[in-house]
């Protein structure tokens, strides 16, 4: 037997959830949310702002802003950051902006950001689903670095140690996900989503809307 799960948020209009999706480097979080972005029509990523160069490959407002240092000193100075952090030695904000216009339109957003982020919009904001992807182990996380072939070996160790010091908030968070296997992992990740659009409090509304009458 198949059962298939609707792709489209239930109702038109809605408030949009936000996702808050963390993970060491090489736990393959980028590929995962790329997969449920392209799955769910109603789920936009946020484009992050950094300060750290381009990786052959990315380009400007697709995989983040990139910015100097000024235009970013700049954006702080201005409030136009919900969160922002140092990682790797550089500095990566959300915009509240971005965010704001992604509600407006009734989208669900996915935040790809780090425990501090995570921690911060935690504080700032109620009611997301926060999100832990895991590698099985960290000899897989630094193969996987090196599989990708875009850091170089001291970037590559730096990027272990703070693993393995992301990996301490894993328990932090609501739902964790194991990247053993690609496949598994996406349909984990689809079913997180899944599961919180039909949470109760966000069915409520539809559910007095169709049943109200025999409800009192
Ligand atoms: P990378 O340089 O590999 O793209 O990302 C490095 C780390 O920065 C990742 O853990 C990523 O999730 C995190 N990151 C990306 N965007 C943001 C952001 O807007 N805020 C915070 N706090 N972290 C971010």
């Amino acid at each position: 037997m198949t059962v298939t799960v609707s792709r489209q948020p239930m109702t038109d209009k809605r408030t949009g959830i936000l996702y808050i999706v963390s993970a060491p480097s090489g736990a393959g979080k980028t590929t995962l949310c790329k997969m449920a972005v392209d799955w769910f029509p109603g789920l936009r990523h946020s484009v992050s702002y950094t300060t750290r160069q381009p990786r052959p490959g990315e380009a400007n407002g697709v995989e983040y802003w990139f910015v100097d240092d000024g235009a970013f000193d700049a954006m702080i100075r201005k409030g136009e950051f919900l969160e922002y952090a140092w990682v790797f030695g550089k500095r990566y904000g959300t915009s509240r902006k971005d965010l704001e216009r992604l509600a407006a339109e009734g989208a669900d957003v996915l935040l790809e950001i780090d425990v501090q982020g995570a921690a911060k919009v935690r504080d700032a904001i109620s009611g997301g689903a926060y999100i832990f992807i895991l590698p099985p182990s960290i000899e897989a996380c630094r193969e996987r670095l090196r599989a990708r072939g875009k850091d170089g070996p001291e970037e590559i160790d730096r990027r272990l140690n703070e693993a393995v010091a992301e990996i301490r908030k894993a328990l932090d968070y609501g739902y964790v996900i194991i990247n053993d296997d690609l496949q598994t992992a996406f349909e984990e990740l689809k079913a997180v989503i899944v599961s919180e659009r039909v949470k109760r409090e966000r069915t409520e509304a539809r559910v007095r809307a169709i049943f109200g009458a025999y409800m009192g």
